[in-house]
């Protein structure tokens, strides 16, 4: 089938085999070239759809001479798509170099958009989806772990991170160290057949990780509007707005709290509209 040429970024499931677009099955059935991560996975997709096409390595090993080599077939006018094992390649996933080497090089570059873990998790969730700030997986380190969770702490947004089955335990217990037993939700195996949505305190799911072993893709997300109303007495910033809500404009008084607390400025104008309301 004929295709433009370019480099396709190709969505693939997470979990179930089901989840592809008839675009994607159409895309890799035509490219020339496609690159994964680990052909062992990909192929089970590919038997799966009936798509008859070698599959190239493109994974977090692969340096500047695999992208050249990339380069110079795109250059050559090819059509090549980049999948990843799972979900939407680039997500926490290799690709973000050779995207930046291809539009380099005017290389034109296409998304096949479909599924990613971090999409699904959001929605699943229950958490409010206005703002979202996503972590990705915490860095290795100590410090930088927490120099990324302290970033969190003046957030006003659902927090996404990646985990994998072997560290929650030790994330969950990071993230109760610096934000308290708040409530979190974490997706598990989204789409598979054991796949589900935990919400609970971070202290209960502790306790329940601890009597068994857990298995599987996991997605740790959270609201921080819980952490900044967690260190703080609540009744204290409403009793200030209540002072002011009959003599100031609600954007004045909005504005004036949110200094005086440190507070996200959407959160203090909800609490002056409640305020006006109750009056
Ligand atoms: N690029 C992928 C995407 O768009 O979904 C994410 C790749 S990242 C290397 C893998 C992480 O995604 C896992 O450690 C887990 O946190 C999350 N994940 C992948 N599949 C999942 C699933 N079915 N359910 C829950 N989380 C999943």
């Amino acid at each position: 089938m004929e295709i433009t040429p370019g480099l396709y970024l190709v969505s693939t499931p997470i979990g179930n085999l089901e989840d592809i677009s008839h675009r994607a099955v159409r895309i890799l059935n035509s490219v020339d070239m496609i690159y994964c991560e680990d052909t062992r996975v990909s192929k089970k997709l590919l038997n799966h759809y009936q798509i008859k096409k070698q599959l190239f390595v493109y994974n977090d090993f692969s340096g500047e001479i695999s992208r050249n080599e990339i380069l110079s077939i795109l250059m050559d006018d090819k059509a090549v798509a980049l999948i990843s094992d799972a979900g939407t390649p680039l997500i926490s996933d290799p690709g973000y170099k050779l995207v930046k080497l291809c539009k380099q090089k005017k290389i034109p570059i296409y998304t096949i958009p479909g599924p990613s873990a971090l999409t699904s998790s959001v929605v699943v969730s229950g958490l409010p989806t206005d703002k979202i700030y996503f972590l990705g997986f915490l860095p290795g380190t100590a410090s930088k772990r927490k120099n990324e969770l302290q970033k969190i702490k003046k957030l006003d947004a659902t927090v996404v991170i990646f985990e994998s089955a072997k560290k929650i335990y030790k994330t969950l217990n990071e993230i109760q160290n610096y934000f308290g037993d708040i409530e979190i939700v974490i997706t598990r195996e989204l789409t598979k057949i054991f796949e589900e949505v935990i919400t609970n305190k971070i202290s209960n799911i502790l306790s329940e990780i601890n009597n068994k072993s857990v298995k599987g893709e996991m997605v740790i997300l959270f609201n921080t509007s819980e952490l900044i109303t967690n260190n703080l007495d609540i009744t204290e910033v409403e009793n200030d707005i209540r002072k002011l809500i009959n003599d100031l404009p609600v954007k004045q008084i909005a504005n004036m709290i949110h200094m005086k607390y440190d507070l996200p400025k959407k959160m203090v104008y909800d609490l002056c509209l409640k305020s006006k309301k109750t009056k």
